[in-house]
């Protein structure tokens, strides 16, 4: 890494995507240097949410936009409502009552009050402080950012948040197909990796294997791996149905590894309710472990993601990047990573998963072909670099609107 005090700079992307969009980033950025810049989610870590500002926030800081990262705190009880109301995003069940509305505009006001929010651009995460706008005279465009699958949310909760979206000037969704009728206009952005952090970059084989050792993963038999927080909608149990019937025709370890977001407090009923399936060659960990992720997803044979929604599926693209072949399921985001039999496989079963894991872990030769059209994937088009650029080209845009003004 080059940089300046181990901060990654924009150039040291060239090795990935050449000189040219290189110095095509930097010059978007000069336009908007000096720029005080804001994001605003509700967890540091755990989940693609904070995983993706730690990078960014660096970076366009590296190209001197003064960009902070601000986080909204509230109850277990705020947290629990903004849960119920990221499933609902996600077409699940809400019992909108007025208690849940008060406790979370409330809370959100009361963050509202602490944090000063007077920057040039304000970049809100997610539905927890999304009713912010409501306590600012704003100074420049507010942008909402929603990492959520919303091809089907709840009807009576869309209603409600509605008004809070229409007060932004845009919306960054991940999918076009998440697109909603709003006043608002709409862009998309689908996530990237940072190809340096721990998480990504190359580790050696001892530091691979040190990491393994020590949480006592075995490695004499082909590892199958989910790494995703303990929720539901990533489908753990699928997960280890799906590895139970494929161990009937191949020999295997399973590594379920997952963490507990501050935001998330349906983790660790998840976790435990998991806890009676473990056995010898099935591992189930609840660590907050970076390096042992990266060392998980370099070392497995194969990475699964079966999802029932998903955004988008950051754990996808790591391990992509890695070239190991994911089976994810076919939903969201995991569709525009994967293609079919090409660079890995999407599911709709358990079966169907446990067929492709027998599959994979019984030919090499099938593993890295797809691992290596894999890792090209991720180099053409999900890189962090890509993802800066779409962000300066919206913070430009607003620049025209508002100097025409
Ligand atoms: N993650 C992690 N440790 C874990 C589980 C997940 O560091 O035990 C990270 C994972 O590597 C990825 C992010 O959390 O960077 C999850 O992002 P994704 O988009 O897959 O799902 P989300 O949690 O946002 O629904």
């Amino acid at each position: 890494m080059a940089g300046r005090g181990g901060i990654v700079q924009v150039e040291d992307y060239e090795q990935f995507v050449g000189a040219e969009t290189v110095a095509r980033v930097k010059e978007k950025a000069k336009q908007l240097q000096d720029l005080r810049v804001v994001h605003v989610n509700s967890t540091y870590y755990g989940g693609g949410v904070a995983e993706l500002l730690s990078s960014l926030t660096l970076l366009m800081n590296s190209l001197d936009i003064k960009t902070g990262w601000r986080l909204i705190q509230g109850s277990p009880d705020f947290f629990s409502v903004t849960k119920k109301i990221h499933n609902a995003l996600q077409g699940a069940e809400i019992n909108l009552s007025e208690l849940k509305r008060e406790i979370y505009e409330g809370v959100v006001y009361e963050n509202a009050v602490r944090n000063h929010l007077d920057h040039d651009r304000v970049i809100i995460h997610d539905p927890q402080p999304l009713p912010m706008i409501n306590h600012y005279q704003k100074r420049g465009p507010w942008i909402w950012r929603c990492h959520l699958d919303l091809t089907n949310p709840n009807g009576e909760l869309w209603e409600y948040l509605l008004p809070f979206v229409e007060s932004y000037d845009a919306v960054i969704l991940t999918l076009q197909e998440y697109a909603r009728k709003t006043e608002t206009p709409q862009v998309f952005f689908m996530p990237a990796i940072d190809p340096f952090s721990i998480k990504n970059r190359e580790l050696t084989e001892a530091e691979r294997q040190q990491r393994l050792d020590y949480y006592g993963i075995p490695t004499d038999l082909p590892i199958v791996t989910q790494i995703s927080r303990f929720d539901r909608w990533k489908d753990p149990e699928g997960v280890i149905e799906a590895f139970k019937l494929a161990r009937e025709e191949i020999d295997a370890t399973l590594v379920l590894l997952g963490n507990v977001a501050t935001d998330d407090p349906e983790g660790e009923e998840v976790y435990q309710s998991l806890l009676d399936c473990r056995e010898e060659r099935i591992i189930i960990l609840a660590r907050q472990d970076t390096a042992l992720v990266n060392a998980l997803q370099s070392q497995s044979a194969v990475v699964l993601q079966k999802s029932i929604r998903e955004g988008f599926g950051l754990t996808v693209t790591e391990a992509m990047w890695k070239g190991t072949p994911v089976i994810g399921g076919d939903v969201g985001g995991i569709r525009y990573q994967i293609e079919d039999g090409v660079n890995g496989f999407l599911v709709s079963s358990v079966e169907e998963a446990a067929q492709r894991i027998v599959e994979l872990v019984g030919d090499e030769e099938l593993r890295q072909r797809m691992g290596q059209r894999a890792r090209e994937t991720v180099r053409e088009r999900f890189l962090m670099i890509r993802l800066l650029e779409q962000h300066l080209d919206l913070l430009n845009s607003f620049e025209t609107i508002y100097n025409l003004t």
